[in-house]
């Protein structure tokens, strides 16, 4: 079984669906999505995306902003492109009918500010942009009749001619199809990643369920270069209360003057930033880690019982409600919160055009690693980088349509069952899942230790043989890819932590606290090569 098309998207977030509208303008566009075409981060996305739009802020402002938080590894030449770019995109989604809020008086965008940043710049719709986003690009992809958007289909792995004698060259991706349990043959001209984050390889996590970082590990997998795994930001605020799973509490609240206290009502964060309750994420994350383990309590408090009620009821709509359905009013009283793991840094290596390090494989999203964030991301950069670069990566696509050729497309096996089985100890799923995500949480999270990690590295190398012998045995399943997905992720987070010998940005180990000039430059790492730093 199999099909052809000019431009395969993995996904249907921000980036995927970016991507899907400029390159419909030149050829036929197939999006393959793991569950319905809204299971996304992009979805879930509260603050905003941050764009230089108001006339007393700069782009220079954006650059400087987003650069200090990079710690260092930010590609200035990348930050400046982005940051320039902004503006442009914000107004293509209004065009499309996005409809972001404004000042009561005027028709100005209302522009709210987020840790890290030195202006208000932050386009919102409420506190559900993700939403309003995805809302008005899938109404336009839906509107488009050359894009085609399959759901509930899973990509397993790319399709990479050299393994069948080919050129070294994407050609495309094998599919599982959640209805049927058959595995289709997607070929394409241009193969583009936009699977997301992989929130779900730690135990405590803000991201959606399908973030298991399916596109970095199929990447890798298939030979291409990755980098900065070792960077991991972790939201200082998830809502903490044994019902709520994932439910963020956003930085914005911050911005409009929360403070974060301590049981006793303490507000800590003056004692660990200048900029206090604003410092940037890394700092704050790190913040709530060492109160909690200084007093033993199991969560910090966010007040924003200072602020008008009808103010929070109407600025905060979506928080509100929520954190009312689980017993909390945070117009009366400070809601418990703990950090998450949130987004990833690092991904596939690209270059400004989102071109991979692999002929025929683009990425654009979370999933890559452009060079915008560096060792951290500041706050509400990653929408606008999806949008960026979902745009970007379509015009340079445009080159895929003359090179693939079609013989190469036609010598492309079927996928191959083999001996495989359905599974009869979906046991193995389950425990290996809950182990990974709990030793990645307790010994590859907020701090690290050398000790730490290699725990670390000893555990994944055991589950990774059982996860591979139960692979090659068993019939696949949604679960048991993710699984196999979670865990080479965690391999690549250990391996890329490990080799960095030195505190910088989102990594932090105790035994080098702080950052060396050596050190200075990104992390690359291949199925072909250990971890390096790449100097520039
Ligand atoms: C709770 C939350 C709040 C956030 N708030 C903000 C914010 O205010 N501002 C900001 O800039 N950023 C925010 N972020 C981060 C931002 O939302 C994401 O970085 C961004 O949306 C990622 O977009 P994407 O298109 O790369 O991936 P996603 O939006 O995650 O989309 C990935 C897509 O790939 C699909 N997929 C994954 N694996 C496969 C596979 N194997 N086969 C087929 N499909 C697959 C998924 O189903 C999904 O459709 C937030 C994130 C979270 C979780």
């Amino acid at each position: 079984m199999r099909a052809e098309c000019d431009y395969l998207v993995l996904g249907s977030g921000v980036a995927g669906l970016s991507f899907a509208l400029e390159a419909a303008r030149h050829g036929r566009v197939t999006m393959i999505t793991k569950r319905s075409r809204t299971d996304s981060a992009t979805n879930w996305a509260q603050g905003g995306i941050a764009a230089v739009l108001d006339p007393t802020d700069s782009f220079e402002a954006h650059v400087n902003d987003t650069m200090s938080t990079g710690g260092g590894l930010s590609h200035r030449e990348i930050v400046e492109m982005v940051v320039r770019d902004g503006p442009s995109r914000i107004h293509e989604l209004m065009d499309l009918g996005a409809q972001f809020s404004r000042h009561e008086q005027g028709r100005s965008l209302d522009l709210t500010r987020e840790g890290g940043h030195s202006a208000r710049r932050v386009v919102h719709a409420g506190d559900i942009t993700g939403e309003e986003v995805q809302r008005v690009l899938l109404q336009a992809a839906a509107a488009s009749p050359r894009i085609e958007i399959i759901e509930d289909h899973m990509a397993i792995d790319l399709v990479e001619t050299s393994k069948f004698g080919g050129p070294r060259r994407v050609v495309g991706a094998y599919a599982l199809n959640e209805d049927t349990g058959e595995v289709k043959t997607h070929l394409a001209r241009a193969t583009v990643l936009a699977t997301g984050g992989s929130g779900k390889v730690y135990l405590y996590t803000s991201n959606p369920d399908v973030a298991t970082g399916d596109g970095v590990a199929m990447a890798y997998r298939a030979g291409a270069e990755l980098a900065n795994m070792e960077f991991f930001q972790f939201h200082p605020t998830c809502l903490f209360h044994p019902q709520a799973k994932s439910f963020l509490i956003s930085e914005a609240l911050r911005g409009e003057g929360g403070i974060l206290r301590l049981r006793s009502g303490d507000a800590f964060m003056e004692r660990h930033h200048p900029m206090k309750d604003l410092a940037p994420r890394d700092v704050v994350a790190r913040a709530i880690d060492y109160e909690m383990k200084r007093t033993g309590d199991e969560c910090v408090y966010l007040d924003m019982t200072r602020e008008r009620a009808a103010f929070i009821r109407e600025r905060f709509p979506n928080i509100h409600a929520r954190c009312l359905q689980y017993g909390i009013d945070m117009t009366k009283q400070p809601i418990p919160v703990v950090p998450a793991a949130h987004y990833m840094c690092g991904g596939v290596a690209v270059d400004d055009q989102g071109r991979s390090t692999l002929p025929g494989l683009w990425a654009a999203g979370e999933v890559t690693c452009t060079g915008l964030h560096g060792a951290n991301r500041l706050a509400s950069n990653s929408l606008l980088e999806g949008l960026v670069y979902g745009h970007r990566t379509a015009i340079a696509a445009r080159e895929a349509l003359g090179t693939a050729s079609k013989t190469a497309l036609a010598e492309v096996p079927d996928w191959d069952v083999g001996e495989a089985v359905p599974s009869d100890e979906a046991v193995v799923v389950s425990q290996n899942w809950d182990e990974i995500r709990r030793f990645m949480w307790n010994y590859v999270g907020i701090v690290r230790t050398d000790r730490r990690l290699r725990r670390a590295s000893r555990r994944i190398a055991m589950l990774q043989d059982e996860i591979r012998e139960y692979y090659w045995a068993h019939l696949v399943t949604r679960d048991m890819l993710e699984l196999r997905n979670i865990a080479d992720v965690a391999e690549l987070i250990i391996r890329c932590a490990s080799a960095r010998k030195e505190s910088r940005g989102l990594h932090y180990n105790l035994d080098y606290p702080h950052p060396g000039e050596e050190w200075q430059g990104d992390t690359r790492i291949s199925r072909d090569t250990a971890p390096y730093i790449a100097h520039e």
